[in-house]
């Protein structure tokens, strides 16, 4: 107990917790709960035991005596208000605060003692705005970049009245701010703030829904006024983000009110696409399709949400006829999938975002997390800089790369041969789990001999990776305690994409860390809702929740709930779709919200595909270069604009909530399915999306539990077998799903696309989004304008290539055009190439080669040369 204002109260944390608690609020400009604490501002200060001293830096303890209104308190509160005054003119809470304490700035002045320094206003970004004059140097920015972000853009620079906020010279825009907003929701004064803040508009709603952009799902409060979006903020509880967001979540919303949106269905007619009715678009479509009937097949989003995916799925097997439905986790994640299905039963993530924080040691194989799942990447910053350890495996220095105990910057495609060597040292140096594997793994035996031949001696000239830092990593990752990995596309899509997951599930099995809080391996999934367009059964061969389309008793299952027949036979996946199209064997494609014409490899051939097609229909946001080629295009939602819900990378199943009406005639994508089910002759009756996932729980056994009513707050991660089930935050805690876990052994089959000379690989940019149609009519284009090819400077100066020279890049398959940018970030023999652009045509260049398991396509490889133009 202390003896607070004269009444004991129990004792919390530091005095101004247990002030808070007690019910009494204390100014305390420089404190965030979020962050370390601060003792900047001395806005908190009370009386311990006489003594003046700050309320969030004190520890309280019992037998304390404190004060916090006294004569002296009200007097040191006036006169440090006057000076704040003198030095700064803040906003917001602190105004008024200072108002309250009776300081009016006329004891020194007010601004008497501002430097020029402290004037700087800066708006050259275009979300951040920076207004020093309103800084009370609190640091709670510096604190706040440091400690949530990991980004250290803010310093304070210079001495006492001298002293101000810093983000190393410069324009802020040339700062190395990644704009996640951390500082702007941290800042107490405005001193730092954003342009959706400074907008006039007052919101009359607050909505939380989850985050189109990326697998990790953060959630969003969005806050609007009658039909625009004013500003996006973290929901500081979510367990997907904690409050947390990065430059595509929190900015980038501006593409949904566009000018470019679609508003009406459109149709060809007289070579020229041309606006239409709904009524007559749909008609066109039924003839169409009803024509087409046998050669018809389906590509569905995985942006739209679980209830549109399902749907999809169901009116193309039961409806169409055809089991030739798929989605984009095609050309992403299927290795994930099938690759830890064969080793763990189940093909998802074993564990949750959270158990980042628990891992002592983390394993980021084939993955540019702050670039691509930027929330996430920068929780792993946080998990290394209290003290976790950090193994990076990727050709390129990437940011963590840059953090890392250990860098294995391993040669594209070379990942088969660096997993075994991996696990060669595991087995080698007694680095492996007997005991679990004599309980819970299968063909430890067989798997020992081939292994111990894996040395990293003997694939180091594949890996270009010397044996000793393999040997360092596997030490590293062998010795923890709570080894976690997390992968991305760098693993899968390559030719043995779904075998190097495999390799990876070893390394966990040969441990034993998998089925345990901070362990595991977790696909860190690129769209938004990948994870749950596979899971609703957008797959040739697998039904809504992974039911075998080739079992009799999960087809009989779903006819039972359908009332219609499944068709028996697995149909084709995208790949063999578009085989099919250009060999005239599929005639009539749906393709819902994906642009395969600038995002699938080899875009020559997938025009082609495209072009042969009689019928191409094309449900989107905007006019993308899929949807210029479609005979129909009909104008869905955004994620804005619609209610679902979306399965992130944890496999957390989170609400999507409607925030505006779609523009002009669009429609909710599942209101669209719906309406083409009918259409079509198969009349759905669902009221809204809600209906929708019942049905999913009817059919899909991991799904039962599951409904929007148990889906408030932070939603359930499946499998939820029964409506009183919490979810399942980590897998295989007791058992497999097949009984054991499997050992895989997997020789090393050099992929086809690789060349004497360079190779490309291609990813993403932090700024944008897939095919950046979205993110391209946001001011993200300020930011990242264009593509940009990073090439070694020992290449580029074998070939005359100076940093920003316009290049084109060739392979066999085409040419890609974009601004070279030399950098060591990539090692040399190595290119790499985004694909936001459509002008770069990044995926001309890209090849036929297709991981040998699950058809996906391997971007990850392509044998190239540049030239300067
Ligand atoms: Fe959205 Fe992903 Fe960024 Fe989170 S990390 S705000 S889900 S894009």
């Amino acid at each position: 107990m202390i003896i607070l204002d004269g009444r004991p109260v129990p004792a919390r944390g530091s005095v101004l917790d247990t002030c808070r608690a007690a019910g009494i609020e204390l100014d305390a400009f420089c404190h965030d709960d979020r962050l370390s604490e601060g003792g900047h501002c001395r806005a908190c200060l009370v009386e311990v035991e006489g003594r003046c001293m700050a309320a969030c830096t004190t520890p309280a303890r019992d037998g304390m005596t404190v004060v916090t209104v006294s004569e002296r308190l009200l007097a040191y509160r006036r006169d440090l208000g006057d000076l704040m005054l003198a030095e700064s003119r803040p906003s917001g809470a602190v105004i008024d605060a200072l108002a309250r304490w009776g300081a009016g700035g006329t004891r020194y002045g007010a601004g008497s003692i501002t430097t020029p320094e402290r004037v700087t206003v800066d708006h050259s970004h275009p979300y951040l705005r920076l207004d020093l004059s309103r800084c009370i140097l609190c640091r709670r920015c510096v604190r706040a970049c440091d400690e949530i972000q990991g980004q250290f853009v803010y310093a304070i620079e210079g001495r006492g009245s001298s002293s101000r906020l810093a983000w190393g010279g410069g324009p802020f825009m040339d700062s190395p701010c990644v704009s996640c907003g951390a500082c702007v929701t941290a800042c107490p004064t405005g001193a730092i703030t954003d342009a959706d803040r400074e907008r006039p508009d007052v919101a009359t709603k607050t909505v939380r829904t989850t985050c189109s952009y990326c697998g990790v799902g953060c959630q969003l409060e969005v806050h609007a006024s009658a039909n625009a979006i004013l500003r996006i903020d973290g929901v500081p509880e979510a367990a997907a983000n904690q409050g947390h967001l990065c430059v595509k979540g929190r900015y980038a919303h501006a593409f949904a009110r566009h000018p470019d949106r679609l508003t009406a269905p459109l149709v060809r007619r007289d070579g020229a696409l041309v606006e239409t009715s709904w009524d007559e678009a749909l008609a066109l479509i039924a003839r169409e399709f009803a024509r087409l009937r046998g050669s018809l097949a389906g590509l569905s989003s995985s942006r739209c949400t679980n209830e549109e995916n399902y749907l999809f799925q169901k009116w193309f097997r039961a409806g169409l006829g055809t089991n030739d439905v798929d989605c984009c986790a095609r050309v992403c994640h299927a290795p994930s999938a099938a690759g830890m299905r064969e080793a763990f039963g189940t093909g998802a993530a074993t564990n949750s975002l959270d158990d980042i924080e628990r891992a002592d040691l983390l394993m980021v194989v084939g993955a540019n997390v702050t670039v691509a799942h930027p929330v996430t990447g920068a929780r792993i910053k946080r998990a290394v800089l209290r003290g976790a350890r950090l193994v990076v495996v990727d050709p390129r220095r990437t940011e963590l790369a840059d953090m890392t105990d250990v860098h294995l910057q391993l040669r594209p495609g070379a990942n088969v041969p660096l997993f075994n060597a991996l696990a060669c040292v595991l087995v080698e140096e007694g680095l492996v789990d007997r005991e679990f594997i004599a309980r819970r793994v299968a063909g430890w035996e067989d798997y020992e001999a081939f292994i111990r031949a894996h040395t990293p001696e003997r694939w180091e000239g594949a890996t270009g990776v010397a044996a000793e830092r393999v040997r360092t990593a596997a030490r590293l990752y062998g010795r923890a305690e709570r080894p976690m990995m997390v992968h991305g596309l760098g693993v899968t899509e390559h030719y043995q994409g779904s075998e190097s997951v495999m390799l990876l599930c070893n390394l966990a099995l040969l441990t034993g860390a998998v089925g345990r809080p901070g362990v595991g391996i977790n696909p860190l999934r690129g769209q938004n809702n990948v994870q749950g367009s596979a899971d609703m059964g957008c797959q040739p061969d697998l039904l809504a929740g992974y039911q075998r389309v080739d079992d009799p008793a999960a087809r009989e299952r779903f006819a039972r709930a359908w009332g219609r027949p499944v068709p028996e036979a697995p149909g084709r996946r995208l790949p063999e779709m578009l085989d099919a199209a250009r060999a005239g064997a599929i005639r009539g494609l749906f393709i819902l919200g994906e642009d395969i014409a600038q995002t699938d490899p080899d875009s020559g051939r997938t025009r082609k595909a495209l072009a042969a097609l009689e019928f191409l229909v094309v449900q989107e946001l905007f006019l993308s270069e899929t949807a210029r080629l479609a005979h129909v295009v009909l104008p869905g939602a955004s994620f804005l604009e619609k209610d679902g819900t979306f399965t992130n990378g944890e496999r957390r199943i989170q609400r999507v909530r409607r925030v505006l009406d779609p523009p002009g005639q669009a429609r909710p994508d599942w209101d669209i399915l719906c309406a083409l089910m009918a259409a079509t002759g198969w009349p759905q009756r669902f009221e809204n999306p809600g209906a929708i996932m019942d049905e999913i729980a009817r059919v899909a056994p991991d799904f039962c539990g599951v409904s929007y009513a148990r889906l408030e707050g932070d939603g359930l991660q499946w499998p939820v077998p029964t409506a009183d089930h919490p979810g399942t935050a980590i897998l295989h805690a007791e058992s497999f799903p097949h009984g054991r876990g499997k050992l895989t052994r997997v020789d090393y089959a050099p992929s086809p696309g690789l060349g004497p000379g360079l190779t490309l690989t291609t990813g993403r940019v932090l700024e944008h989004y897939n095919a950046g149609t979205m993110t391209r009519r946001t001011p993200n284009v300020i930011l990242v304008g264009a593509d940009a090819l990073e090439i070694h400077p020992r290449d580029a100066a074998a070939r005359g290539i100076a940093d920003g020279d316009r290049v084109a890049v060739t392979s066999v398959h085409g040419e890609a055009r974009a601004v070279a940018r030399v950098t060591e970030r990539i090692a040399p023999g190595v290119l790499f190439l985004s694909f936001h652009f459509p002008e770069t045509t990044t995926n001309a260049v890209t090849g036929d080669v297709r991981d040998r398991v699950t058809g996906c396509p391997e971007y990850k490889v392509t044998a190239v040369d540049v030239r300067r133009l």
